[in-house]
């Protein structure tokens, strides 16, 4: 495994990290995640993703169980969380960043998760209706009470990170560190364009979701929806609607025949090409199975196979 720099911080993260997202709380049990974390940690994974809305915070109480089960030293691991959604229905208790509600979701997280810091807090997604100086200030109180390590932010846009990075700067408070976008090659603007200026500009680490586009890009969904597959699941038609499409698939039978080729799972091929742009610091995996997590994991000896043709030529599968 590879270690990257969390942008300009000196906080390392696998190139290849695991969340929890759709996952933990419904195909996932404690005693499963045992076994894929055992598995991701054990292929060099040092981080782990989760958010307070997953599964209605059903997934920070499994993965901290997990955590206790598995016992490894803290400081051998990152764990996140993201807030934004919230579990109730107040005012003040959903699709909010106000500083209200930061305060306390940061310490419901903790609690479900029976820590007393999570490493990276993001705001998972803006919140229009509070001013960004007053998400700053909160952001940064909680890094001061050593609560969080780190904070960033989930879907900003690039005005909006560079706006709470100046206000930081200007108040001497604890500066943004990584956003956490959609990236696969299906969704490519925002890091490759909107984001461009930022890496240099205030070294802006990123942490990738949804690598596989939720598993359309690993080839499973080729001839129909297999059953037990996130596509199948209860809840996710609208998943469903927005990623499956005929042209998709047949892009996605190419892009197998190029990974049988060169020997690796259509998975792999993804994954190395998602984890080969350097401005990601870490691609979030997702796994409902300990045997995915192995598969994906050996994504990483590709990466540096994957030469600028290749990377073109897979490219042009999806434009
Ligand atoms: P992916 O797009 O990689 O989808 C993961 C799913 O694909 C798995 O749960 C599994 O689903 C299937 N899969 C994984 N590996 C394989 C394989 N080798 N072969 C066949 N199927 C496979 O990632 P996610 O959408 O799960 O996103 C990854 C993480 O990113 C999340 O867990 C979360 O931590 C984070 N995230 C953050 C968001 C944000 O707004 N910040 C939004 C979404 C995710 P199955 O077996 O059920 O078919």
């Amino acid at each position: 495994m590879e270690y990257r720099r969390l942008g300009s911080a000196g906080l390392k993260v696998s190139a290849l990290s695991y969340g929890s997202w759709v996952t933990y709380g419904s195909q996932v049990n404690v005693d499963l995640a045992v076994r894929c974390m055992k598995a991701a940690y054990d292929n060099g994974v040092n981080f782990f993703d989760n958010a307070e809305a997953y599964s209605s915070g059903k997934s920070e109480e499994i993965m901290g169980l997990a955590l206790k089960k598995l016992g490894w030293r803290r400081s051998s691991y990152i764990v996140s969380t993201k807030v934004f959604w919230g579990l109730n229905d107040g005012p003040n208790e959903k699709n909010t960043l106000n500083r209200k509600y930061l305060m306390e979701s940061i310490d419901g997280s903790l609690k479900r998760l029976d820590m007393d810091h999570v490493d990276l807090l993001y705001c998972h997604r803006p919140d229009p209706e509070t001013p960004i100086e007053e998400v700053v200030f909160a952001m940064s109180d909680i890094i001061a009470t050593g609560k969080a390590h780190y904070w960033g932010t989930s879907e900003w846009s690039a005005a909006e990170i560079m706006e709470a990075w100046q206000i930081a700067e200007r108040h001497h408070l604890r500066k943004p560190q990584m956003e956490q976008p959609q990236y696969n090659l299906l969704t490519r603007d925002r890091v490759e364009k909107e984001y461009a200026r930022l890496y240099e500009d205030i070294g802006l680490g990123l942490t990738t979701w949804s690598p596989l586009a939720s598993g359309l890009l690993s080839g499973k969904y080729n001839d129909g929806i297999p059953e037990g597959s996130r596509l199948s699941l209860k809840g996710y038609a609208w998943l469903k609607d927005g990623v499956l499409t005929p042209e998709r698939i047949e892009s996605v039978k190419k892009l197998g025949k190029i990974a049988a080729d060169l020997g690796v799972t259509t998975a792999q091929l993804t994954l190395a090409w998602t984890a080969g742009n350097p401005r990601v610091s870490s691609v979030i995996t997702g796994a409902s199975r300990p045997e995915q997590v192995v598969e994906n994991m050996k994504a990483f000896e590709l990466i540096s196979k994957l030469d600028d043709g290749a990377r073109k030529e897979i490219e042009g599968l999806f434009q």
